[in-house]
């Protein structure tokens, strides 16, 4: 029988018990933790993004602040504003929603948000702890990969994994992460030759490139745990991932479906790294 791993309810029970720590912690240290939202333009998908991430705060006693600001801010605006919340004590987590306009560049703004705070796990101190396996802030996305491998008893130490895509955002630190639980980790992308056949050895596969249905039985060996992370829209406007879930899930051993599966996941870990960082921030180690 494949196991369908529901993100959905492991994301809203993480969400649930997050409250309750916070509830019990902000009481007793007599501060809250707080995250602070930056969105440059008004892009329709990100401004839905930021809006599911302040509601998720705000339900589960996170403070946040946002910051709209206009799609023509300057850089060094930008970076002013990065700048004063890194120094607001009630601020513990900065997050500025990409894509930014072409005229800001990502990686001075990514560079600019004290380490500490960035509860993306973007900044390059982050990704370079995180690949010497070194505790750090890491990004959500792929945090969230591993929260549900584990809650699910899924083995990893030891496994063959292969990830397709390289991106820096999910590719590179979710083969980092499986790399650190002892797996062994393959990047694929989109010059990878007989990806198909590659992708048969994995016990683990990881889809994160951004194509409906990619990933067919062709590509899957019986039993693997397959893990969807593109989010797409098919020809009909439907939300599908980069795995064709009806096929897959009849040779999968476990399979993420989309949505439901990581989507969720991510915008708990986000939580999930706040509370972290406040802790830090605060010596809060009960
Ligand atoms: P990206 O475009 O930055 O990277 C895509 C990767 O896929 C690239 O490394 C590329 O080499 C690889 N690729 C493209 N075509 C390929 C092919 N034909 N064969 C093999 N590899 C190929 O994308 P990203 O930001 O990493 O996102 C990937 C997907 O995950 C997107 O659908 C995105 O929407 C989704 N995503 C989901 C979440 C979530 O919370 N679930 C978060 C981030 C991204």
């Amino acid at each position: 029988m494949t196991k369908i791993i529901d993100g959905k309810a492991l994301a809203a029970k993480i969400r649930q018990e997050l409250a309750e720590e916070i509830g019990a912690l902000s009481a007793r240290y007599e501060s809250k933790p707080g995250l602070a939202v930056i969105q440059v333009g008004a892009d329709p998908a990100s401004s839905i993004y930021v809006r599911n991430k302040k509601r998720a705060c705000e339900e589960a006693g996170i403070v946040s602040f946002g910051y709209d600001l206009p799609a023509e801010v300057s850089q060094s605006e930008l970076l002013e504003l990065i700048e004063t919340l890194n120094n607001d004590e009630r601020v513990n987590g900065i997050l500025c929603q990409l894509p930014v306009p072409d005229h800001i560049d990502e990686f001075t703004i990514l560079s600019a948000i004290d380490p500490a705070k960035d509860v993306d796990g973007f900044h390059p101190v982050n990704v370079g702890l995180l690949s010497i396996g070194h505790d750090c802030l890491v990004s959500c996305t792929p945090a969230g990969v591993l929260e549900m491998m584990h809650a699910y008893d899924l083995p990893i130490e030891g496994q063959r994994c292969v990830v397709i895509g390289r991106s820096n955002i999910v590719g590179k630190p979710v083969a980092q992460l499986m790399l650190k639980e002892h797996a062994t980790v393959t990047i694929a992308h989109s010059r990878t030759k007989n990806l198909p056949a590659l992708c048969r050895e994995a016990d683990i596969l990881i889809a994160a490139i951004g194509r409906a249905g990619f990933v067919t039985t062709d590509f899957v060996k019986p039993g693997a745990t397959v893990i969807d992370v593109g989010i797409n829209r098919n020809e009909e406007g439907k939300v599908v991932g980069d795995v064709a879930f009806d096929e897959v899930s009849k040779v999968a051993g476990a399979i993420t479906p989309v949505p439901g599966g990581v989507g969720p996941m991510t915008i708990a870990m986000l939580l999930k790294n706040t509370v972290k960082a406040w802790r830090k921030a605060n010596g809060i180690i009960e």
